[in-house]
């Protein structure tokens, strides 16, 4: 794999460049900076503030032509290749602009909407693209985490429309966000997979409650939302009914690949070298070996990036090489988190970037699939293992 440009993308990557020197600032002490992990934590205010900016951001982006450089060019995109994709987001992470609001909207819930939407909820692709909708994923429920399909939220068909009762859990996002896109039990006397269809609602609808929950970096970035007899319209279904399973595994795969694209990593590593410096570690040779291991992995997830955005350029599932990205993302994060801290000595105690490098791995290792189920679709669907015993029903 060569990670040179080729004459074209050196000529993109300069135009992006000249782009982001246009609109943007360059952060000034990039090389010696560590970026917050979580972007969206801190108190109410200051989450609706990023938010702001994530929205203006991306505003400027769309009207630049930006917004989604490797979509079509009917959805809006600029009909780039994914490689120039890479390359934008390589360079914009050296200025100050904040984007996190839409990693869900625009990683996931665009492509799942331009696969199954109606051409009334296709509109919405071009309202993301534009920064002026952010959505979020209501999937996960109290007991339906990994085994997603046993969820118990319900809809009902009543009178030409949909009546939605339950709850969800760890909806990142749900407390800022313009619509939600559901996952429930339309029918729940058939096989688990085949009794779910999925919606799309604003999430300001009557009976929507969402409620945050703290997580132990001191952040509110996740939710508990509830629905008490939501109504919504057959217009707000997403594919046919008893088609949620194959809709969701659409925003899934995507997930895995946003996931391990995450770049915080990158934008991370001159902060991480100039602490060992400064500290005085950067001559003690388990620190530089530690360093070396993380430059490593930083360097495989950026390879893997590229196989996984080849993949999906060739119109292949990107399933397997999201979860072989998303895997390698949990153990960098965790691996910086752990030698953030051991440089930081006492100071890592105290609520700061470090620290919160830390405190956040252990989510990272859940959200968008657990490792153990990463684990599981590497071992099965890319190496061909036998697939995991299933449980025994008790009275066998
Ligand atoms: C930071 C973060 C953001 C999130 N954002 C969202 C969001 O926006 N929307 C949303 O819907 N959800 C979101 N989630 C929820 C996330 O998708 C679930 O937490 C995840 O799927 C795991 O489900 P669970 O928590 O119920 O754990 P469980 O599924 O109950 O897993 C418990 C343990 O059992 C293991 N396990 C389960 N099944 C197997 C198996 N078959 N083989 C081996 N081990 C297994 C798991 O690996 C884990 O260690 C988020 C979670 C986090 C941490």
């Amino acid at each position: 794999m060569d990670f040179h440009d080729t004459p074209e993308e050196a000529a993109f990557r300069a135009e992006a460049i000249r782009f982001l020197e246009r609109h943007a600032v360059r952060r000034a002490e990039h090389a010696e900076e560590i970026v917050s992990f979580f972007e969206d934590e801190g108190t109410e205010s200051e989450q609706l503030d990023w938010v702001k900016s994530c929205r203006e951001w991306q505003h400027t982006k769309y009207e630049s032509g930006y917004a989604a450089i490797a979509w079509p060019t009917e959805w809006g995109g600029r009909g780039g290749s994914l490689i120039e994709e890479l390359i934008f987001a390589e360079e914009e992470q050296r200025f100050e602009v904040e984007r996190g609001a839409f990693l869900i909207s625009l990683g996931m819930i665009a492509p799942t909407i331009m696969a199954y939407g109606t051409p009334e909820q296709r509109a919405h692709v071009s309202r993301i693209l534009s920064g002026d909708e952010v959505w979020c994923q209501l999937f996960s429920e109290p007991s339906a985490g990994s085994d997603l399909a046993g969820m118990q939220t319900k809809a009902s068909f009543e009178s030409g429309g949909w009546v939605i009762t339950g709850q969800k859990v760890w909806t990142s996002g749900a407390h800022y966000s313009d619509w939600g896109y559901l996952l429930a039990r339309s029918n729940a006397k058939v096989p688990k997979h085949a009794g779910l269809t999925a919606f799309v609602l604003p999430m300001n609808t009557p009976g929507v409650t969402i409620r945050p929950l703290r997580q132990m970096t001191g952040g509110s970035s996740f939710n508990e939302v509830f629905f008490d007899d939501v109504r919504l319209p057959d217009t707000s279904r997403l594919g046919d009914p008893g088609a949620g399973w194959r809709v969701a595994l659409t925003t899934l795969m995507n997930e895995r690949v946003s996931v391990g694209g995450n770049t915080t990593g990158y934008r991370s590593w001159g902060g991480l070298l100039h602490l060992a410096r400064r500290t005085g570690r950067d001559d003690d040779p388990i620190v530089r070996q530690r360093l070396a291991d993380i430059h490593i992995m930083l360097q495989v997830l950026r390879f893997n990036g590229y196989r996984a955005l080849t993949a999906i350029s060739k119109g292949e599932s990107p399933g397997p090489e999201g979860s072989i990205s998303k895997l390698a993302f949990v153990r960098v994060t965790q691996a910086m988190g752990s030698l953030l801290m051991d440089l930081s000595g006492a100071a890592g105690t105290l609520v700061c970037d470090e620290s919160q490098w830390f405190l956040g791995g252990p989510g990272v290792r859940i959200g968008g699939g657990t490792d153990e189920v990463m684990r599981n679709i590497i071992g099965e669907r890319v190496l061909g293992l036998p697939p995991e015993p299933k449980p025994t029903p008790a009275h066998q």
